[in-house]
């Protein structure tokens, strides 16, 4: 059984740095078969992670994380980054778990500090199109480079034969849908930033969004990470809409909220035509 807790459905500077959606990231939960154990992973902890995760009900456990993932190092998706990294190693005492990142997030203008990473004793630097990396039972593997700016790679998670994809930040171009219809993803998170593009930045408008989803065809689509123009629109309504379009289940993410990966699956596979 597959589940996201989304500890934060914002996006942009502006929506992050007022908190109007938190920018906690995604907190996945992996139930093994019987023998294999239950496993965590925490992906792009943004500013607020670690009290997100704490204060949810049930709380998150960082204790209890097997990795921590970023998709890139911007601010938004690894504030809390090193937060969480004490958090889950006990503040060092207890050397644990794995770190997936991009080389960028370590070195240079690092925003993983090295004593912390000194923690963690498995450390993956993420490149494209690569994996998989393994996690207890799960495989991941990134996607082509996306294009914005730092180092940013999309991640597939593979489990018990289901497979559920994360399209972080980045701007639109072609060669993005036939890379994440290739690993055929069950569920595609994907982060839709703009409703439309005035400005020409390296995010996803929701056009270019549905134009993914269309394309990608899961059978479940979950939008988030959303800026103020797309939360003025109402991201469920938006859901919606392309839900109906395209024929296939459509969800907004909201803060607080476990997405359900494996029952949406399942009933999205039930309804389907056959
Ligand atoms: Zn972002
Ligand atoms: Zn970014």
């Amino acid at each position: 059984m597959i589940a996201v807790r989304f500890l934060g459905t914002g996006g942009a500077r502006f929506v992050v740095a007022r908190q109007i959606r938190a920018s906690g990231g995604m907190w996945f939960r992996f139930d093994g078969a019987a023998q294999a154990p239950v496993t965590q992973i925490h992906v792009d902890p943004g500013p607020g992670a670690l009290v997100r995760a704490l204060s949810a009900v049930p709380p998150c456990e960082p204790l209890e994380l097997d990795a921590i993932a970023l998709s890139h190092k911007h601010l938004d998706h690894a504030g809390d980054v090193n937060a969480m990294i004490e958090a889950m190693t006990q503040g060092g005492w207890r050397r644990r778990g794995a770190l997936l990142a991009p080389r960028d997030a370590f070195e240079g203008e690092a925003v993983i500090f090295p004593y912390a990473a000194d923690f963690v004793p498995t450390r993956h630097y993420l490149t494209a199109k690569s994996g998989p990396y393994t996690i207890n039972d799960i495989e991941v593997f990134t996607s082509i480079r996306h294009l914005h700016g730092v180092e940013t790679y999309g991640l597939h998670f593979r489990h018990a034969g289901q497979t559920i994809s994360y399209l972080p930040c980045g701007r639109f171009f072609d060669a993005l849908i036939d890379d994440y219809r290739a690993h055929a993803p069950d569920a595609l998170i994907l982060n839709v930033l703009r409703y439309r593009d005035e400005m020409d930045v390296d995010h996803l408008t929701f056009d270019q969004a549905r134009a993914v989803i269309a394309g990608v065809r899961p059978k479940v689509a979950v939008l988030t990470h959303f800026g103020t123009r797309m939360l003025e629109r109402r991201p469920d309504r938006l859901a919606r809409e392309l839900e109906e379009e395209l024929g296939l289940r459509v969800l907004a993410a909201v803060d607080g909220w476990t997405f359900d990966a494996t029952t949406e699956i399942a009933a999205a596979t039930g309804n389907a035509p056959v």
